[in-house]
């Protein structure tokens, strides 16, 4: 039996994964898991998995009543540290981190200085703290299987490849919901249009990010921390069917893909299992004719700069990308909120990497202090386009 600590059990990835897990429940068994406030989602989750611990990350949700009276022998706790925990636990052998934002590094560096396979859907973890988390890896400890379907992808194509044989690899993007958009026509789109992706079902978050193609720019950000590739050997490709999930490109020219239908069950049971694979009732091969035409466009930096400005970030290196990824993270919340713009997005991120250099981060804590930075800085642009626009 692999057992499983799922981090960010209710979210789009965690449902996925629990979706995987039914499947194969004569391998997997889910130990612990946690969420970040929906305690009645989790506890229909743990009246069904009986896991070992349960733990609420914000403890204001967790009231005391949904946590007793219940049946089984499953500890219910609260707060990030219990969070933490559950990811350092002695009896877990893989622990899937579908936590949302900043607030996933601090899991992902516990679980792999404990050793175990981390099996990685919060792209914040390897954006903020890349160095930190490289920094770990490179003491051997821990194995880090990346469940994003881009990443996913790529370490498929490169199973069993020398590293020095990868000339480049190049990610694909759906190019969201206003692809083919122009600048102008985007200054007056709301969340509600952005939120409706036309291939992925996910979270409102990365949604958004997809809309924008911020979501692109961390996964560029990503592959260069896993894979150790510079910026100039990680392309990016609109692909609006989302079949090939990326490429790599190897010296001699040769080019693989890794493609498929759209869906998240796929790398979730690839990073479960890996480096086996393991038969499915419910996946399905691809269907090269029912999924014709396959199409490739540039990406179109004017209707969508935040692809550029991540990208930049992540080649001025240290906590640049943690500046960029917080100041995304407030410029996403106040587009819901509609306290901002579409286009004023890219204003409210670029205002937190005015902020915050690009010093290499020596703990977690001086992560931490730029993130918060980035945050003041992103905040106050918020706050300044509102006045601009009242
Ligand atoms: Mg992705």
């Amino acid at each position: 039996m692999i057992r499983i600590a799922l981090l960010g059990a209710t979210g789009s990835i965690g449902r996925s994964t629990l979706e995987v897990v039914r499947r194969h429940g004569d391998r997997f068994r889910i130990v612990g898991v946690s969420a970040h406030r929906s305690v009645d989602a989790l506890a229909g989750i743990v009246d069904e998995m009986e896991p070992e611990v349960a733990v609420v990350a914000d403890p204001s949700a967790l009231n005391g009543a949904a946590a007793t009276g219940r049946a089984g022998a499953t500890e219910w706790r609260s707060g990030p540290e219990a969070v933490a925990e559950l990811a350092r636990r002695g009896d877990v052998d893989v622990v899937v981190n579908a936590l949302v934002g900043a607030a996933g590094l601090d899991a992902t560096l516990a679980a792999l200085e404990a050793g175990h396979r981390l099996a990685l859907a919060n792209k914040e973890s390897l954006v903020a703290g890349g160095p930190l988390v490289r920094r770990v890896l490179a003491r051997g400890s821990g194995t880090l299987v990346p469940v994003d379907s881009e990443h996913s992808a790529i370490l498929q194509c490169m199973e069993g490849a020398p590293r020095d044989s990868v000339a480049r690899v190049v990610l694909t993007a759906s190019g969201g919901p206003f692809r083919g958009w122009t600048s102008d026509r985007l200054a007056h789109v709301g969340p509600d249009a952005a939120l409706k992706h036309p291939t992925w079902d996910m979270g409102a978050k990365i949604s958004i990010d997809s809309a924008t193609l911020a979501n692109k720019s961390l996964e560029v950000i990503e592959a260069h921390v896993l894979y150790g590739l510079d910026y100039d050997r990680i392309g990016a490709v609109v692909h609006p069917q989302s079949i090939v999930h990326s490429f790599v490109e190897f010296v001699d020219g040769s080019v693989l893909a890794q493609v498929g239908d759209p869906t998240m069950e796929l790398p979730i049971l690839y990073a479960l299992t890996y480096p086996e694979r393991r038969p499915d009732p419910v996946l399905r091969g691809f269907d090269p004719v029912a999924a014709s035409p396959l199409t490739f466009e540039e990406i179109d930096h004017d209707a969508f700069p935040l692809f550029g400005l991540g990208v930049d970030a992540g080649r001025r290196g240290g906590v640049a990308p943690a500046a960029f990824n917080a100041g995304n993270e407030i410029a996403v919340a106040a587009f819901l909120e509609r306290r901002v713009s579409f286009p004023g997005m890219a204003r409210v991120v670029d205002a937190a990497l005015e902020a915050v250099g690009a010093a290499e981060p020596a703990s977690v804590d001086e992560v931490r202090e730029a993130d918060r930075e980035a945050r003041r800085a992103a905040r106050a642009e918020v706050e300044r386009l509102k006045e601009r626009t009242a």
